[in-house]
């Protein structure tokens, strides 16, 4: 023969039944521990009496449907966090930091008599932490999938979805949109000269360098190849392109990083080919990328360390260096 009292207090879940009018029938050894409220004080009191000001109206609510409807109900845990005054840990109560709980409301008959209703608690905490864990591990997961592992900018992936995104939107919108193409120069002589791994450490700080300077909320800044970078720059028109690809060649040119086998100068330095789109014709983001990648030719061909940009649909005399602005 089962011992159901037993039974009852040897379950990790709070059990409370209740009669026809809302008073306690019983309830199992798990509530009391986690109310500290013994069941002799509750037993034959509606659980508002002995719970005075703690229970929220929908809890309430529940109950009452419970047991005049016969209507059973889960509380989700994420709409009704902590609907019982029942604490995890005894010096919670002080504070009043109930546990999250999970609360399912259940009409149970009885032949030739009112139904009772029956609830049924469990310490939502654990799976409260367990979704937190899965969400940051899902935040992370996410967060790679769109960051460059070494320069922690976004990667060429993500670019491509955004350049296309703010294209589209810029048509709609008739608003510029500018793209920079930035290379390092003479890097493979970098390297060779101190190193694969200092040439690593030169690109996070060129990565920092630029970051500073595509600061808006709406910019774009990613590792586009091995010592590739490009921005998108919304609503950024040439002159304001311009300014920030200049600002980032003189900011790599300030960091000062000792390059002795450059071609260019005594410093490590960066070539820049900026692309403007003024939004009067249509233009694709592959042909804004082969707009910023020939500026980017040109200025490494007219001698690196220097920014050079091309106007979507503008005529050859558009295409300057940015110092004949
Ligand atoms: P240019 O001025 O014409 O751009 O000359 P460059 O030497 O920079 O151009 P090149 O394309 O010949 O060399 C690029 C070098 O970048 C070669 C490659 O070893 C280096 N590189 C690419 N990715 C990485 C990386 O992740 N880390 C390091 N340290 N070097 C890289
Ligand atoms: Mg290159
Ligand atoms: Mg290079």
């Amino acid at each position: 023969m089962v011992n159901w009292p037993l039974l009852a207090d040897a379950v990790t879940m709070g059990l409370i039944l209740l009669d026809e009018g809302g008073r306690v029938l019983h309830w199992n050894a798990w509530v009391t521990r986690h109310s500290g409220v013994a069941l002799a004080q509750a037993q034959g009191r509606p659980l508002e009496e002995v719970f005075p000001d703690a229970l929220p109206q929908p809890f309430r609510q529940a109950v009452r449907n419970g047991l005049q409807r016969r209507l059973p109900i889960v509380l989700s845990n994420v709409l009704h966090h902590s609907p019982l005054p029942l604490f995890s840990r005894h010096e919670h109560r002080a504070g009043n930091l109930r546990m999250p709980q999970s609360v399912t409301i259940t009409p149970v008959a009885q032949p030739g008599a009112h139904h009772l209703c029956l609830i049924q608690v469990t310490d939502a905490s654990v799976v409260t932490k367990r979704e937190r864990v899965l969400q940051s591990r899902t935040d992370k997961l996410t967060r790679e999938a769109v960051v460059d592992g070494l320069t922690g900018v976004y990667n060429r992936k993500y670019f491509d979805q955004k350049l296309s995104a703010e294209l589209e939107r810029a048509q709609r919108s008739h608003t510029p949109v500018s793209l920079l193409m930035l290379d390092v120069d003479s890097f493979k002589a970098y390297n060779d000269t101190y190193g694969h791994p200092a040439g690593d450490r030169v690109l996070i700080a060129i990565a920092d360098a630029v970051r500073e300077q595509v600061n808006r909320a709406t910019d774009v800044l990613a590792r586009y190849g091995g010592e590739e970078f490009a921005a998108v720059l919304p609503a950024s028109d040439k002159l304001g392109a311009q300014g920030i690809a200049e600002k980032i060649r003189r900011a790599v040119e300030a960091l000062a990083i000792p390059h002795a086998a450059s071609t260019v100068a005594a410093y490590v330095t960066v070539s820049l080919g900026v692309a403007c789109h003024d939004a009067r014709s249509p233009c694709t983001a592959t042909e804004l990328l082969e707009m910023a990648d020939r500026a980017l030719y040109d200025a490494k061909r007219n001698g690196r360390n220097q920014v050079r940009w091309t106007v979507s649909g503008a005529s050859p005399l558009d295409s300057f260096p940015s110092t004949l602005r």
